[in-house]
C-alpha cells in the first residue's frame, strides 16, 4: 500500500494548544480517536483540561495535561519538553488558542493589541519554532494553525483579531516556505462559526443568530467536531504535498 495515500496517526505525538474546551478540544480528542498521544494545553482551567485527559485515556488513549501561557515565550519549554519527556518526539503541533477582544476601534487600546498579537501570532511563530526544530532532526511534521473566516473577511469590533488571524495566514505562508524541504508541512485551518464557550452567549440571541446563520449556506452553526477532520487529514501522510494553504470549514459562509 502507498503511505502516500495513508490516514494513519497511530504512534503519533501531538501538542495542541487550548484543548480544555471547545475546538482545541475537539481536536485533541479526535486526535487521539485515532491513536494519537496528545498534550492537552490549557492556561487557566486545570479541571478541565484533566477531564480532556481522562476522556481520552478511558477510550485506551494517552494524554497528558500541560498548563502554559502560549502568550509567554518563557513557558514554551514546559510544552515541548513534556512532549519529549512523555512521547519521545513531536509529530504534530495544533496551534489552537487564541485571544478575542471586541471592542470597537475607536476604544481599542495598545494593551488589548500586545496581549492579543502576544498570544495569536508572536506566540504561535515562536512555539512552532521551537517545535519546527524537534520536527526538523526528525525530518517530518505537521504545523496546524487554526485561524479563521476573519482572517480574509473583516469582523466588526473585532479588528485586532481580525488583523492577527490574517497575520496567521502569512505567518502559515512563510513557515511552509521554509520548512518543506525539511518535511515539515504548514497548513491554516479556518472555522466560522462555531458553537464554544466564546461564542454561546452571543449565539443564545435568537436576533444574532439569526443574523449568523442568515451568512451560513449549510444553516446550522458548527459544532467543534465539525473542525476535526481538516485536522486529521492535514495531520496525516495523506496531505504531505498540502503546505502553506488554508482551509475553510464553514458551512460555505465565505461564499
Ligand atoms: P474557547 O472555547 O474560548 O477556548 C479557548 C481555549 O484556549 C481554552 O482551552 C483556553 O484555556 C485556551 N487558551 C486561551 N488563551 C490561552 C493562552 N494564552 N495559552 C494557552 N491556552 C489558552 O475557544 P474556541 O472558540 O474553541 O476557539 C479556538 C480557536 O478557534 C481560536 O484560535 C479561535 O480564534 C478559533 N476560531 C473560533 C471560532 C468560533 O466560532 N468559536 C471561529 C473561528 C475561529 P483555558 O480553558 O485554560 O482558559
Amino acid at each position: 500500500m502507498n503511505s502516500k495515500t495513508s490516514f494513519d496517526l497511530k504512534g503519533r505525538v501531538a501538542i495542541v494548544t487550548g484543548a480544555s474546551r471547545g475546538i482545541g478540544r475537539a481536536i485533541a480528542i479526535g486526535l487521539a480517536r485515532e491513536g494519537v498521544s496528545v498534550v492537552v494545553n490549557y492556561v487557566s482551567k486545570g479541571a478541565a483540561a484533566e477531564e480532556v485527559v481522562s476522556e481520552i485515556r478511558a477510550a485506551g488513549g494517552e494524554a497528558v495535561a500541560v498548563q502554559a501561557d502560549v502568550g509567554d515565550l518563557a513557558q514554551h519549554e514546559r510544552l515541548v519538553g513534556a512532549a519529549h519527556e512523555r512521547f519521545g518526539r513531536i509529530d504534530i503541533l495544533v496551534n489552537n488558542a487564541a485571544m478575542t477582544r471586541r471592542e470597537p476601534f475607536l476604544d481599542a487600546t495598545a494593551k488589548a493589541w500586545d496581549e492579543t498579537m502576544d498570544v495569536n501570532l508572536k506566540g504561535i511563530y515562536f512555539l512552532s519554532q521551537a517545535v519546527a526544530r524537534v520536527m526538523a532532526a526528525q525530518k517530518s511534521g505537521k504545523i496546524i494553525n487554526i485561524s479563521s473566516v476573519h482572517d480574509v473577511r473583516a469582523m466588526v469590533n473585532n479588528s485586532i483579531y481580525n488583523i492577527s488571524k490574517a497575520g496567521l495566514v502569512m505567518l502559515t505562508k512563510s513557515l511552509a516556505l521554509e520548512l518543506a524541504e525539511k518535511g515539515i508541512q504548514v497548513n491554516c485551518v479556518s472555522p466560522g462559526a462555531i458553537l464554544t464557550d466564546d461564542t454561546r452567549p452571543r449565539l443564545a440571541d435568537p436576533a444574532y443568530r439569526d443574523k449568523v446563520l442568515a451568512k451560513i449556506p449549510s444553516r446550522r452553526v458548527g459544532e467543534p467536531e465539525d473542525v476535526v477532520g481538516a485536522v486529521l487529514l492535514l495531520a496525516s501522510p495523506a496531505s504531505d504535498y498540502i503546505t502553506g494553504t488554508t482551509l475553510y470549514v464553514d458551512g460555505g459562509m465565505l461564499l
